[in-house]
């Protein structure tokens, strides 16, 4: 397993109340949906999709103790950053839809950049309109049409809920909550839509090796199979249902 490589913080930029962009110096070969692990000295390692690849920038929802921690490190702080890992989406198709949820939206980015080309849509979904992060970006790449839970902008609503045919699409790429997830896999399970799922799972060591992000019933470990998965690899899978905590308990979704 490579160790860290000290990166420097270039610039920290604040993009909703509770969610920070962090921009480096460097460029990182990665794909899009593949990811990084973070290593917050003294404190945790944790997995992160680059937001931007060229230059690496990450961005951040502040969660628990590692992100918290990170939320007070400032230009010329240093993160130790390995990687990339995992798999990474593949722009399948003309007509795409792209779904982010949250957070969820920043490790869309790069595949948005990169299918810029097709007649793309993106669908974003938010609890509140201070949370709709990267609009401006989005709205240079594709066809943009938003979604919050209060109403304060766009649909009021779920994101799943404000997209109008999805029959249309030839293919789907999401990320965000399982449960906007799954209810997304749901509606182009029959379909002959080609679809595309980033899933969240605890990750360890991100080289396959500890079985923390392991999914049952066949053991497939997110870190090195995942974690774009096809609609196809999730059928009759934990999906949906539950996960697994840092002590390995299920967590019902
Ligand atoms: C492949 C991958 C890519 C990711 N990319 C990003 C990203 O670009 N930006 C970002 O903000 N976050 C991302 N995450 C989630 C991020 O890794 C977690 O938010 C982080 O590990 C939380 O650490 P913490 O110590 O701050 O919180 P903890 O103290 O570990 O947890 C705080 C809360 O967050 C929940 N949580 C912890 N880990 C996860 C997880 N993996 N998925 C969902 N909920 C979790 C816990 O259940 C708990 O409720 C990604 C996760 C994965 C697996």
């Amino acid at each position: 397993m490579d160790r860290p490589d000290n990166f420097r913080i270039k610039r920290v930029e604040q993009e909703a109340p509770d969610i920070k962009r962090f921009v480096f110096d460097e460029v990182i070969d990665a794909e899009p949906g593949q990811f990084l692990m973070i290593w917050v000295k003294g404190v945790d390692e944790i997995p992160m999709s680059p937001s931007s690849i060229d230059p690496l920038e990450i961005t951040v929802r502040r969660v628990g103790e590692a992100t918290k921690s990170m939320f007070k490190l400032e230009e010329g702080d240093y993160l130790g950053i390995r990687g990339p890992y995992g798999s990474s989406f593949s722009v399948n198709g003309e007509k795409i839809l792209i779904v982010g949820g949250g957070v969820g939206i920043a490790p869309l980015l790069p595949l948005a950049k990169e299918a810029r080309d097709h007649d793309l849509s993106i669908g974003l979904g938010a609890l509140n309109s201070d949370e709709l992060i990267y609009l401006d970006e989005l709205e240079g790449y594709g066809d943009v049409f938003v979604s919050t839970e209060d109403g304060s902008s766009g649909y009021e609503g779920y994101i799943t809920e404000a997209i109008e045919e999805i029959n249309k699409y030839d293919s789907l790429y999401a990320c965000g909550p399982e449960p906007m997830l799954y209810n997304l896999f749901k509606q182009v399970r029959e379909t002959d839509i080609y679809a595309e799922f980033s899933l969240h799972r605890y990750i360890k060591c991100g080289v396959g090796i500890c079985g923390s992000c392991c999914m049952d019933p066949d053991g497939t470990r997110l870190c090195v199979d995942g974690p774009i998965f096809s609609k196809e690899e999730l059928v009759d899978t934990e999906f949906g249902e539950y996960r697994r905590d840092s002590s390995g308990r299920k967590e019902y979704i």
